[in-house]
């Protein structure tokens, strides 16, 4: 007979109590209590945590007995750990985003309120991934996949169907600095104030008539006029402002 494997006759498994927050990201049977996984002895935490479905940059902390441990640690079996979501407002080197091609809405949203947001509806994931780890962007998206990508600096995932939801989504969660109609929704450029006459001919009769304000986007050149902004989105700005003055996040700001 031969020496038994080291994981023959026992079934390890790892205990896992996930946050509230992470279970739209479990398996139905997962979001409630405490999760039993099976585990190889071999696999770190981290891999344990995604292969549950829960990608680790939406991962605040891994902490066993009360005390965090890395996503690259191999816990003892039996172990209990604790799964906290990202933390709220999370905290960014710079606001600066950048989109993957299905949340076109969101990003003309994001640069209404003046966040910084790289988007491009042709962009392949390797690409994507790229330019944001050259950029230093927050890669946001609603693919799971794409935020377990290794090579990935910093992702987030977008909750929310509709893009008006989303928008609140990021900027609970990251607190931006916001600067309404400062940046073009088309191309993210700057808008720079011009007067009417430098614009004037391009103008219809009707807005050369009815509109004062203008301001021109500094690199597509397209011309905006404040009061063309439907109620909606003047809508979207003031949520969104107001959701950032929200006391919550500047007592953290002054923290
Ligand atoms: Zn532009």
């Amino acid at each position: 007979m031969g020496d038994p494997g080291p994981a023959t006759g026992r079934r390890l498994e790892l205990r896992l109590r996930f946050a509230a927050d992470l279970g739209v990201f479990l398996a139905r049977e997962n979001r409630t209590g405490e999760v039993r996984a099976p585990w190889d002895g071999e696999s770190t935490l981290g891999h344990v945590v995604e292969s549950l479905g829960v990608p680790l940059p939406e991962v605040g902390l891994l902490a066993i007995g009360g005390r965090a441990v890395p996503p690259s640690c191999r816990p003892t079996p039996g172990a209990v750990v604790e799964v906290r979501a990202a933390g709220r407002p999370q905290r960014l080197p710079a606001d600066r985003f950048i989109l993957d091609v299905h949340l076109g809405a969101l990003a003309r949203r994001m640069r209404l309120v003046g966040l910084d947001t790289f988007y491009g509806n042709d962009l392949e994931d390797d690409l994507l991934i790229n330019l944001a780890n050259a950029q230093r962007r927050v890669l946001l998206t609603r693919d799971r996949g794409l935020l377990k990508r290794r090579k990935l600096w910093l992702g987030g995932y977008v909750r929310g169907d509709r893009p008006d939801d989303q928008l609140a989504d990021v900027v609970d969660r990251f607190a931006p600095a916001l600067a309404p109609w400062t940046r073009c929704p088309a191309c993210n450029g700057p808008l720079e104030r011009v007067p009417k006459n430098a614009v004037e001919h391009l103008l219809q009769p009707g807005t050369r008539r009815t509109y004062q304000d203008f301001a021109r986007c500094a690199d597509c050149g397209h011309v905006y006029w404040r009061g063309a902004h439907s109620a909606h989105l003047s809508q979207i700005v003031a949520r969104a402002t107001s959701a950032v003055a929200d006391p919550r996040h500047l007592a953290d700001r002054r923290g």
